[in-house]
C-alpha cells in the first residue's frame, strides 16, 4: 500500500539492460489497453469531471512541479521532420477556443478586480525624469496610485497629497497636437487611448481631483519648467 514516508521499492534502483530487454520482450505484440480509445476519459467520462482541487492540493502540486524542467527545454531537433509536419497540420484551421466568444460582464468585473491591485512596474523615460526631479526637490508623491474610474481601475502616473494628479502623456499615444501636427491619426489603439483620457479627465474632476497633464516633449525640453508647473499648480 502507498503510505506517506514509505520509500517506493524501485527508488534508487535502476533496471539492468538485460532486465529491460526482458520487459520489452514480454510485452511485444500486446495492444495497449487504451489504444484507439481516444477521449475515453475526456469530458464527463473523466472521474474528475466537475470537481476542483482544493487550494491546499493546488499548492502541493505547485510545489511538486517547481523546478521541473520540460524534457525538451533548450534542446533542438528533438522532433523529427514528420512529427513537426504533423504538429503543423494539426494546428491548421483550428481557431482559439475563445474565438467569437465574449466575456460576460461578471467575468469582466472579476478580471478587473483581480488586476486592480497589480501595480505597473514599468516607468516610461519621461516619467522617470519627472519622478527623479520631484524626489530631488523634496516633493512627496505616490507613483501609480490606483483610482476607480467608473467600473475600471486606472493607475495615475503621479499623485500628490491632497488632491493633485499628474499624468505624463507620451506624445504619440496621447496624440500631442504640436508633435503630431499634419499627421493622420489612424491607429485604433491611440484613438482608444484618447477616449479613455477624456473619461479619466471627467471622472477625476467629478471626484474633486486636480489633473495636470504633462506632455513627453515638455519633459524632454525642460524638466525644471515642468517641476515649476507642478509646484504652481
Ligand atoms: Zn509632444
Amino acid at each position: 500500500m502507498f503510505k506517506k514516508g514509505n520509500i517506493p521499492w524501485n527508488k534508487y534502483k535502476k533496471l539492468s539492460f538485460k532486465h529491460k530487454q526482458k520487459l520489452i520482450g514480454s510485452h511485444k505484440g500486446q495492444i495497449p489497453w487504451n489504444k484507439g480509445l481516444r477521449g475515453l476519459q475526456s469530458g464527463k467520462n473523466n472521474p474528475f469531471y466537475g470537481r476542483k482541487h482544493t487550494k491546499e492540493t493546488k499548492q502541493k502540486i505547485s510545489i511538486a512541479n517547481k523546478g521541473n524542467i520540460p524534457w525538451h527545454s533548450g534542446k533542438t531537433n528533438v522532433f523529427s521532420k514528420e512529427t513537426l509536419e504533423k504538429m503543423r497540420l494539426n494546428k491548421i484551421g483550428k481557431t482559439s477556443a475563445f474565438k467569437g466568444k465574449i466575456h460576460t460582464d461578471e467575468a469582466k468585473q472579476k478580471i478587473r478586480d483581480a488586476r486592480k491591485n497589480q501595480k505597473h512596474v514599468f516607468f516610461s523615460i519621461p516619467e522617470r525624469k519627472i519622478n527623479s526631479v520631484l524626489s530631488i526637490n523634496g516633493v512627496k508623491f505616490e507613483k501609480h496610485k490606483i483610482f476607480k474610474i467608473g467600473e475600471m481601475y486606472h493607475q495615475v502616473d503621479i499623485f500628490i497629497e491632497p488632491n493633485i494628479v499628474i499624468e505624463v502623456d507620451g506624445c504619440y499615444w496621447h496624440w500631442c497636437k504640436s508633435c503630431m501636427k499634419g499627421k493622420e491619426l489612424k491607429d485604433m489603439k491611440v484613438i482608444n487611448h484618447i477616449k479613455k483620457d477624456r473619461i479619466i479627465d471627467k471622472e477625476l474632476k467629478n471626484q474633486n481631483f486636480k489633473l495636470l497633464r504633462i506632455k513627453e516633449h515638455e519633459i524632454n525640453n525642460n524638466v525644471l519648467l515642468c517641476l515649476y508647473k507642478i509646484m504652481r499648480f
